[in-house]
């Protein structure tokens, strides 16, 4: 269909988003091409005012799962969203955002207050622990060119040309 456009999301968890500033030079890259192929819906890093999350063709999501609000969350996420995209190691693996998983006995006894006050879970999951995930770009930060591949797979299978 003529002028069809990928909703696309991008959320991010646990982690120091250091693929969203990849994903921002590729935008800047792309940008021409993209503007015809994408509506972003919710994507906090380019829009300042964002609705709560609605729901999406492709929701690309970064970081580790390390709450149970984050759990809650990309449960409600996976349930509004075609496709889950999990975008960089700590969103495929858990790691590094997960390190604390490694901790001694010890270590893990000094960080349990803080662990139990913010409602953190016992372990730091990756996103497939939790939902179903369609697609994984892995690397730290995210491979451009997995990324891309990606993307595009996306496109076709949505009928975006
Ligand atoms: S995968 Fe690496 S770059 Fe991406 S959020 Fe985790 S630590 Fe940062």
């Amino acid at each position: 269909m003529a002028g069809k456009k990928l909703a696309v999301s991008w959320v991010t968890f646990a982690c120091c988003e250091d693929s969203s500033i990849i994903f921002v030079e590729l935008l800047n890259q792309h940008f021409f091409e993209w503007k015809e192929k994408i509506e972003f819906h919710y994507c906090r890093m380019l829009k300042n005012k964002n609705s709560s999350f609605d729901g999406s063709d492709v929701t690309f999501v970064e970081g580790a799962i390390a709450t149970k609000e984050d759990e809650d969350e990309l449960r409600m996420i996976r349930e509004k969203s075609k496709k889950i995209v999990a975008i960089g190691s700590c969103a495929c693996t858990g790691l590094p955002s997960a390190q604390r998983n490694q901790f001694d006995e010890s270590t893990k006894r000094e960080i349990m207050l803080i662990v139990e006050r913010f409602g953190h879970l016992e372990k730091v999951h990756p996103v497939k622990d939790i939902v179903k995930v369609d697609y994984q770009v892995p690397g730290c930060p995210m491979d451009e060119k997995i990324f891309l591949d990606t993307l595009n797979k996306c496109f076709a299978e949505f009928g975006i040309h």
